[in-house]
């Protein structure tokens, strides 16, 4: 087998220094949906090197994100930080090889050299002078116990490579800093953890935030000096808020976790996020988890700053709510309706069916899960309140509009059977006897059954609410519109 043809392996590696950022999950994503298009694997790795910063706290989020939107992976999870002897070993490798050098240059020798530099408008690079030190002069440091980092050697030339997402990049080597690659106390630095584990979990692409395209050729090198077979890298472009600045609180809700605790669908978050950076192509827009899988390639990638739009997020779960099969939905939606206190747990299991129908007719309407319980109240309430705007806008007389709904009260107790054309049948010939459109029934009656102006088609509402709930509530309105024009 060539090496193009054997499964690709990729990596989600956050440092667990925060909590599940939507960029991360992005990130996430969209090596996940490469993973699964392409048959090969998606590991996860936790950097936590920084062992100041890394809390478990940070760990969980990422963990508990990752699983309330599927992103499952592959394989055990990699902790960076249990891998400290490799990086040194692979640290030394370069030194044993003269591909990197030890640097007795303290920090406070670094930090005035730094600032000459900058005092001349000159950017800092070291200059090497401790590559230039005799092997007995090293030595001699070393018999001293002086304290040392080891430098890697940028060699001469340019390094490149083809980007998934940018095509050719090229940096010239002497732009490159002899960068440390293990501390004094032997720790190794960032991009030496990265491509030493890199290397060990046989990573063939390596998606990441394009704010890493500046480590990358440091990467590369290390890749070559530990003579290793390079990835492909893709570098994925920033997440801007609508101002059009670097993602940031600022721009509201960042964390996975907020998200799933406002009561958001996965898939739409998915699904959203899928389409930060990547376009199925054409003018497509939603997809189930599946399609994204089966319509994620590389060529679909980015390069411009994609925009973080919350409405758009908002639209996005509102199609989400009504693609997703209701078996699957209303397990999400139930606990919202439970803690609303509409009904409990045995009425709904009691109303299976009915319940069901009920949330299919809602969830067309709705953006979120708050949408659809505010919608449902009217059919589990006893009693419901009136929207003022609703009442002004079309109660505007309150005499006449109960004595509207006497009428419709009537002409609706005897249908029979209680379904949309029958309904439709009486409610109609009712406006017609009356002389004025349809409408002028239909919005009062809406009113008076739901309390608002906006609800799926009145018939429709009147099969789900039932023919004695239906009475009920008109009964009421009547009475409130009676007791509201006696105190004009
Ligand atoms: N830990 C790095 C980060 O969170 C990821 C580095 C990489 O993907 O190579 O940005």
């Amino acid at each position: 087998m060539t090496d193009s043809a054997r499964p690709p392996r990729l990596r989600f590696a956050p440092s667990p220094t925060g909590y599940l950022h939507v960029g991360g999950a992005r990130t996430a994503l969209f090596n996940w949906l490469y993973a699964r298009h392409n048959g090969g694997k998606f590991l996860l790795r936790i950097e936590d090197t920084d062992k100041l910063r890394s809390t478990d706290e940070s760990t969980r989020a990422i963990f508990e994100g990752m699983e309330w939107l599927g992103l499952d992976w592959d394989e055990d999870v990699v902790y960076q930080g249990a891998s400290l002897e490799r990086h040194r070993a692979d640290a030394m490798r370069m030194l044993d090889a003269g591909l990197a050098y030890r640097c007795f240059c303290t920090p406070e020798e670094l930090e005035v050299r730094r600032k000459t530099a900058a005092a001349g408008h000159e950017t800092f690079k070291y200059d090497r002078r401790c590559d230039r030190l005799l092997p007995d002069e090293v030595q001699e440091r070393l018999d001293r116990s002086d304290a040392f980092v080891v430098r890697f050697r940028i060699p001469e030339g340019t390094t490149e490579w083809d980007d998934l997402v940018h095509e050719r990049i090229a940096f010239p080597n002497k732009d490159l800093d002899d960068f440390v690659i293990l501390r004094s106390n032997a720790t190794p630095i960032y991009n030496l953890a990265v491509v030493s584990d890199d290397i060990a979990m046989g990573v063939t692409v390596v998606m990441r935030g394009d704010d890493h395209i500046s480590n990358t050729p440091k990467q590369i090198l290390l890749y070559r000096a530990l003579g290793a077979e390079l990835p492909t890298f893709a570098h994925l472009p920033m997440i801007h808020g609508m101002d059009g600045k670097k993602l940031s609180k600022r721009h509201g809700a960042t964390a996975v976790g907020d998200y799933q605790h406002q009561g958001l669908l996965p898939t739409a978050m998915l699904n959203f996020l899928a389409l930060l950076g990547w376009s199925p192509g054409g003018d497509r827009e939603v997809m189930t988890v599946p399609e994204m899988i089966e319509l994620f390639t590389p060529a679909g990638l980015q390069k411009k700053a994609a925009i973080f739009d919350p409405k758009k997020l908002e639209w996005m779960n509102g199609q989400h709510l009504s693609i997703t099969p209701l078996a699957e939905l209303e397990p999400y939606v139930t606990p919202a309706i439970l803690a609303a206190g509409l009904a409990d747990e045995a009425t709904l299991a009691a109303r299976r069916e009915w319940y069901f129908d009920l949330l299919d007719l809602l969830r067309v309407r709705s953006r979120t899960i708050d949408d659809i319980v505010r919608q449902a109240g009217p059919y589990f309430l006893p009693h419901i309140d009136f929207d003022p705007e609703a009442v002004a806008r079309n109660w505007k007389d309150p005499e006449a509009a109960a004595d509207l709904l006497a009428k419709v009260s009537q002409t609706l107790a005897s249908v029979d059977p209680w379904e949309p054309g029958p309904l439709e049948t009486v409610l109609r010939g009712l406006a017609e006897s009356l002389g004025i459109a349809a409408g002028k029934v239909f919005q009062p009656l809406r009113v008076a059954l739901t309390g608002l102006t906006v609800s799926p088609g009145i018939f429709e509402v009147l099969v789900a609410m039932g023919r004695d709930l239906a009475l009920a509530r008109i009964s009421d309105a009547t009475d409130w519109l009676r007791r509201a024009a006696d105190s004009k």
